[in-house]
């Protein structure tokens, strides 16, 4: 047993409970990095009080918010000082695969170890206070989770196929901790996992998410996906993936797709997992696109279709908006081309498309693609190309650089503050933009009544009035450009 140093906060709060007279362990991830001398991150909790009991133990800084017995104890200032206690528990009867249809307060330790799902997950550590210190007293481990922490293996407790069918979001938390501790899944618990992978079906598509970003967050990510293959859950939950199985990609390639998508990942140097999902799907849209065969097979317009499709799987993970819109962006603009010849506008279009905050997740999505194609992590254009990225964000790129501001604007103009200011500012912008010599006071300054004119509200609407009755008599639409 290594020695680790346990938080003020998790003494203080076992020191409470046991000074009243309940029981209390360490369980979970906690008593597992316990043994193995792994960081816990997380604190995990059982005890044989009641949700009540504790809320009048901690009366100022406990609340319970769900039917489960697990109260959260205010410790600290701190996110990471809320710790959580959950009361003994049995649970009998899953109709629904997800939620015990009645919880029942367990009476104890044991109990409740028989209801957790994996064997090393199911040890329970007691701590005493000895000089001042917290000692191991005893650990409980009724289903030899030690022995298995050892051989490195995840096996269900009891019947898997029953623990299987009582919660089946437990076939993911194999793979998923499997993967995160680089542990293998016992023979037996892996069958019963593929023979039951169809039931994932029924979970949230939120909880799987979180299982996903945790599974692509670890440290061997694309083992990870390859797990989730040969487990039969990856047809649930990335079908999509599924289908770049065995397309064949031009002669220099030496991947299929599906190949060159997990190599991709495991070779991305951002431990994001957004950035990850991103390197993952990529390519997603050359299977739509495929065209031609060996040296002529092409995937014109992959990036589009795969944009697409990225949306739609993100929106399926429930993911947040900010993290769609990153995914959409890395997978849309991934094919940029580190061309020494593009213009300053060309590479700030660049920039602004990708977005200034995601250059550095891009390139790694580049450099994911690059070794997972066997070809060397950069080239002298690709170095190139970041040097001209962080020249080009150095010179005047956002309104912000120009020479003049809303308040010459409004000033010159006599004019309040207002959508216009910005629209004058934009349309200087995008003159300097196009010749930087031009960002100069003078010159800025007696441009701007000349652009009041062009953009005037009145002359706009007059403007829009024509293009929209011409466009009604051809019938066409008008495109708009970005
Ligand atoms: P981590 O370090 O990622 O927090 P963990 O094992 O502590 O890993 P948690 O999700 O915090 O995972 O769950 C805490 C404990 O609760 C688990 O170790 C396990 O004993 C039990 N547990 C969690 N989810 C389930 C489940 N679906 N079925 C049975 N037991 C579960
Ligand atoms: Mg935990």
């Amino acid at each position: 047993m290594k020695k680790i140093k346990l938080p003020d906060k998790v003494k203080k709060l076992i020191n409470t409970f046991q000074q009243a007279g309940f029981e209390i362990y360490l369980v979970g991830g906690s008593a597992r990095g316990l043994i193995t001398g792994h960081k816990i991150a997380d604190w995990d909790f059982a005890t044989n009080a009641s949700p009540e009991e504790m809320l009048k133990l901690f009366p100022k800084n406990s609340f319970y918010h769900n039917q489960f017995g697990t109260v959260s104890i205010v410790m600290g200032p701190k996110k990471d000082d809320v710790l959580e206690v959950t009361t003994y528990r049995t649970e009998r009867g899953y109709s629904d695969r997800r939620r015990p249809d009645k919880v029942t307060w367990g009476k104890t330790v044991e109990e409740d170890l028989s209801r957790r799902d994996f064997t090393i997950n199911a040890i329970a550590i007691k701590l005493k206070t000895q000089n001042s210190k917290l000692k191991i007293e005893t650990i409980i481990d009724p289903f030899e989770g030690q022995k298995d922490l050892k051989k490195k293996v995840i096996r269900a407790v009891g019947d898997p196929n029953k623990r299987f069918q009582e919660d089946a979001l437990r076939l993911l938390r194999a793979v998923r901790i499997a993967t995160q501790l680089g542990f293998v899944i016992e023979p037996k618990t892996f069958t019963s996992i593929q023979k039951n992978a169809f039931l994932i079906q029924e979970i949230a598509w939120e909880r799987i998410r979180d299982e996903l970003l945790k599974l692509l967050a670890s440290r061997h990510p694309a083992d990870g996906i390859l797990l989730l293959y040969n487990s039969g859950l990856l047809k649930y939950i990335l079908p999509e993936l599924l289908e770049a199985r065995g397309v064949a990609q031009a002669k220099h390639h030496i991947y299929d797709v599906w190949t060159h998508l997990i190599e991709s990942l495991r070779y991305c140097p951002s431990k994001d997992p957004i950035v990850r999902l991103a390197t993952l799907l990529h390519d997603i849209g050359k299977p739509a696109t495929a065209k031609g065969e060996g040296e002529e097979r092409t995937f014109y317009n992959h990036e589009v279709v795969g944009a697409i499709m990225v949306k739609k799987i993100g929106r399926r993970l429930r993911l947040s908006n900010r993290q769609l819109d990153r995914l959409w962006r890395l997978v849309r603009w991934h094919q940029f081309t580190p061309n020494e010849n593009q213009t300053d506008k060309a590479i700030r279009r660049f920039i602004r498309r990708v977005g200034q905050e995601n250059l550095q997740d891009i390139l790694d999505v580049r450099v994911g693609d690059r070794l997972g194609s066997g070809v060397p992590r950069t080239s002298w254009r690709l170095e190139l190309f970041k040097k001209r990225l962080a020249e080009v964000q150095k010179q005047p790129f956002s309104v912000k650089d120009l020479k003049v501001n809303g308040h010459d604007v409004m000033t010159i103009l006599k004019i309040k503050p207002g959508p216009m200011v910005g629209k004058i500012l934009q349309a200087l912008f995008e003159e300097v933009e196009d010749n930087k010599e031009k960002n100069q006071r003078q010159y800025l300054l007696s441009r701007i009544p000349e652009i009041y004119q062009q953009l005037n509200p009145h002359n706009h609407r007059r403007q829009r009035a024509a293009i929209e009755c011409q466009t009604t008599k051809r019938g066409v639409a008008v495109k708009v450009e970005e």
